[in-house]
């Protein structure tokens, strides 16, 4: 397993932070925020369809 050595990955497994700018790591960790929201989303919205 990949396992991030850097502490920038918001997951287990490096996604690369660790080579990015101090500038460019807060942006992705905020487009990263932003889509994971995005999937809880869809996935309460499928639930509420479903019941
Ligand atoms: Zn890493």
């Amino acid at each position: 397993m990949n396992s991030c050595s850097c502490g920038r990955s918001p997951i287990n497994a490096c996604v690369g932070w660790g080579n990015l700018k101090e500038e460019e790591y807060l942006l992705s960790s905020i487009l990263w925020a932003k889509k994971k929201l995005r999937e809880t989303d869809k996935v309460s919205m499928n639930r509420r369809a479903k019941q």
